[in-house]
């Protein structure tokens, strides 16, 4: 009888044989359902017909179900996933079962249900909409794009967070009407795998004939592309170098913020929609999802788009991602999970904001997005753009040294827009107002003056970091934590922002009884109310994590800034990342010193960018913009570096210091954590990593087992132990080695993990 070895959800670096009963037919890639002890689970087959397997013939069970209702995994895939699991060393099982949706790890069976498009009927169509209630704004939304273009929900909810009610009552009006829309979805022609490759004609838009439901029944190669934006020169380049490379190519695209990265996106997209290839687009935030995918529909009006993150319902995300195994996607706009999509046309890859640390997954299969989506761009043997205003330093680096290809955009893309003028408030010599300098609030009541918004950004939620007694100096320690509990005055709580812990606001101290509590430092709510009391006219607004909880808030939000509803804008990085606020022309940046004297090598590296990218917010249409940064160390180079918006100045002394210290990009290393309860038991097991790693005298170097920068987290001990190599053949070899080492040693009661180039410390 053949065996297969299948790939199961199961923490062990193996895979496990099955029999297949004779006349069944099992193709690789292909899900089935196998007893694994007393439970059924499912799994992948890998490989197919062993002949002989390590465990005796008896002993080997026979497959209980081959599951038929989806289709196998390309064997480009789970190379991908093989690889994967070598590199980040971890169990080949779990990778291949943590690539796939949530419904295909199931046994339930899946029933696709029916995706509903939405169209006007003929009574929405006869509508004048020029005299539709003006108060109506979302419906009146709704139809004007329903006019365009038939919908699907996921499509509309990009117009408001109130779709759902609103396209009800339009239903119920009987104006909307409501169809299946997956037969809608056009053909899905497969090109030929050597499709031509010509430099095609820019194909006109609507130049294919339009169906009575409105959508365009074009074969792969033509689409309705909106090419409303002529190229810059910089741009042209860009574009040109990218298709014009033949086959494997990195490009990094370093384009200063508002200098049109997106429009060399969505020329390299229509150059690769034109020969019939499908595009992966790898996006840092879910929340910059609905906007991107509005916004590349907008251009692309009838090409087939899917989203896949981790916001989507698991129907939602089953549907997008068969969508795009079955080529039928064109185009797939997702969060890092995304790398692993299924796409049998692959044709080019984008990796938008390539610096972003959400790429980088913290927990189980710890991959870089970023770096598997190079890895896969070689694979397949096409072209990949990682486009950024500041590069991660590797990334620069590797341009640099030549590996990649870079492509410049130094000039923005709307020709009156200037980049902003940067300007440091020392906050020594200055008179401070509950850590807003004076100059900065008065230049907030210019703006308001001018009918302008004003970004304030500071990277703390909360109303303060700490509470502290005066009489005897306890500090708000979380009792579970190494980290201090954060002051909510909302709500009145201390919050611990690691583990959850919280506790009512004490109103005397908790040691000595003193009333003398007070709030130590700044937070998002502080500077809201420090806000509220110095313009109580003004409209302020606050973007943090806590007043984003609710799913759709943020859009709302983002909508009210829009509409210039919101004169003064108080968040964290949520704000610094993608957004285009036309009406901002001033950012204020509080109390970012804390990152200049950080253990994290990579600290400043991550203010800079950050700092770029808040300050890009600050006049982006015709209105100049200003930005204003308050520190105590003015002088800093990286403070003098943003001042001449030096990126390659900056990147030129980090790199000198990196390569001095011996820190990637010129190392590699490994990050082995632990945490337990017990100290002992934590340290002894690092301590005999450790010795194990001395014991294989490779070309490594080990360092110390030190606490991690949290030291204890949930009443767990948290500690690590780094490794560095000078090439990733060596840190590869290395691991091999030691890996099996440590799952020899007892760890029980411990949580370990093998980190491969960590971004945390
Ligand atoms: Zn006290
Ligand atoms: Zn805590």
């Amino acid at each position: 009888m053949p065996i297969v070895r299948v790939a199961l959800d199961i923490p062990l670096a193996t895979l496990f044989d099955y029999t297949v009963a004779e006349g069944v037919q099992v193709a690789i890639g292909q899900r089935v359902i196998v007893p694994f002890g007393k439970r059924q689970l499912v799994g992948v087959v890998v490989m197919e017909c062993v002949a002989t397997s390590d465990v005796s013939a008896e002993r080997i069970k026979p497959v209980t179900q081959v599951l038929r209702d989806s289709a196998p995994l390309s064997a480009e895939l789970l190379t991908l996933l093989n690889f994967c699991s070598d590199y980040y060393r971890y169990p080949i099982g779990q990778t291949v079962l943590s690539a796939l949706p949530t419904r295909l790890r199931s046994d339930k069976p899946i029933i696709a249900k029916p995706i509903l498009s939405y169209r006007l009927s003929s009574s929405g169509a006869a509508l004048d909409l020029e005299n539709f209630p003006k108060r109506k704004v979302v419906q009146r939304r709704i139809l004007a794009k329903l006019v365009e273009q038939s919908c699907n929900l996921a499509q509309l909810k990009a117009l408001s967070a109130t779709v759902g009610a609103q396209l009800k009552a339009l239903v119920a009006e009987g104006w909307v009407e409501s169809f299946d829309g997956v037969s809608d979805i056009k053909s899905s022609v497969r090109p030929e795998r050597n499709a031509v490759k010509s430099k095609g004609e820019p194909v006109e838009a609507n130049s294919c004939p339009s169906t009575s439901s409105g959508r365009t029944d074009c074969v792969a190669s033509k689409h309705v592309f909106d090419n409303a934006h002529t190229l810059t020169s910089e741009q042209q380049l860009a574009v040109d170098a990218v298709t014009q490379a033949s086959g494997y190519g990195c490009f990094l695209l370093h384009g200063i913020t508002g200098s049109g990265k997106t429009e060399v996106y969505v020329h390299l997209m229509h150059h690769v929609l034109q020969r019939g290839g499908q595009v992966l687009l790898l996006v840092p935030e879910i929340n910059l999802t609905p906007q991107l995918e509005n916004y590349f529909r907008s251009r692309f009006p009838d090409v087939n788009l899917m989203s896949l993150h981790s916001g989507l319902s698991e129907g939602e995300r089953l549907h997008n991602w068969q969508q795009a195994q079955s080529g039928a996607a064109q185009i797939v706009l997702g969060t890092r999970l995304s790398v692993f999509a299924e796409l049998p046309k692959l044709a080019l890859i984008v990796v938008d904001e390539e610096h972003d640390s959400s790429f980088k997954q913290q927990d189980g299969l710890r991959y870089s997005a970023r770096d598997v989506a190079i890895f896969r761009a070689h694979q397949c043997g096409v072209p990949i753009v990682l486009g950024s205003a500041t590069p991660s330093l590797e990334s620069y680096y590797n341009a640099q040294s030549g590996r990649y290809k870079i492509l410049a955009l130094t000039g923005r893309a709307t020709a009156t827009a200037q980049l902003p003028t940067v300007r440091c408030i020392n906050t020594n010599q200055t008179v401070m107002q509950q850590g807003i300098s004076e100059n900065l609030l008065r230049e907030i009541e210019k703006r308001i003056a001018n009918q302008e918004q004003s970004l304030l950004f500071i990277n703390r939620r909360g109303y303060a970091p700490v509470l502290m007694c005066g009489g005897c100096g306890w500090l708000s320690d979380c009792k579970h934590c190494a980290g201090k509990m954060v002051l909510h005055l909302n709500d009145k709580r201390l919050r611990c922002h690691h583990c959850g812990y919280q506790i009512r606001q004490p109103s005397a101290c908790p040691s000595c009884g003193s009333a003398d509590m007070h709030p130590v430092g700044s937070g998002t709510q502080r500077v809201e109310s420090v806000l509220q009391e110095r313009f109580p006219n003004a409209r302020i607004l606050r973007v943090d994590r806590d007043s984003t909880r609710n799913k759709r808030a943020w859009q709302t939000m983002r909508e009210q800034i829009h509409a210039n509803e919101v004169d003064i804008l108080v968040g964290t990085q949520m704000l610094a990342k993608g957004h285009d606020f036309p009406a901002l022309t001033l950012v204020g940046v509080l109390n970012p010193d804390s990152a200049l004297y950080s253990s994290d090598f990579r600290a400043a590296e991550k203010l800079f960018a950050q700092l770029m990218q808040v300050a890009g917010r600050a006049g982006r249409a015709d209105k100049p913009g200003e930005v204003m940064i308050q520190t105590a160390f003015p002088e800093h180079p990286l403070f003098r570096a943003l001042q001449t918006h030096d990126f390659a100045g900056f990147a030129a002394s980090q790199l000198a210091e990196r390569k001095m210290a011996g820190f990637p990009p010129f190392t590699y290393q490994v990050m082995l954590r632990a945490e337990g309860k017990v100290e002992s038991d934590v340290y002894a097991y690092l301590n005999r990593a450790h010795a194990a790693a001395k014991a294989l005298q490779m070309d490594v170097e080990i360092l110390g087992v030190v606490p991690a920068a949290l030291a204890r987290r949930a009443n767990h001990l948290r500690a690590q132990l780094l490794v560095q190599a000078n090439t990733r053949r060596a840190m590869q070899n290395f691991l091999r080695a030691w890996q099996p080492h440590l799952e020899g040693f007892n760890q029980a009661k411990l949580r370990c993990s093998l980190d491969i180039d960590p971004l945390e410390f």
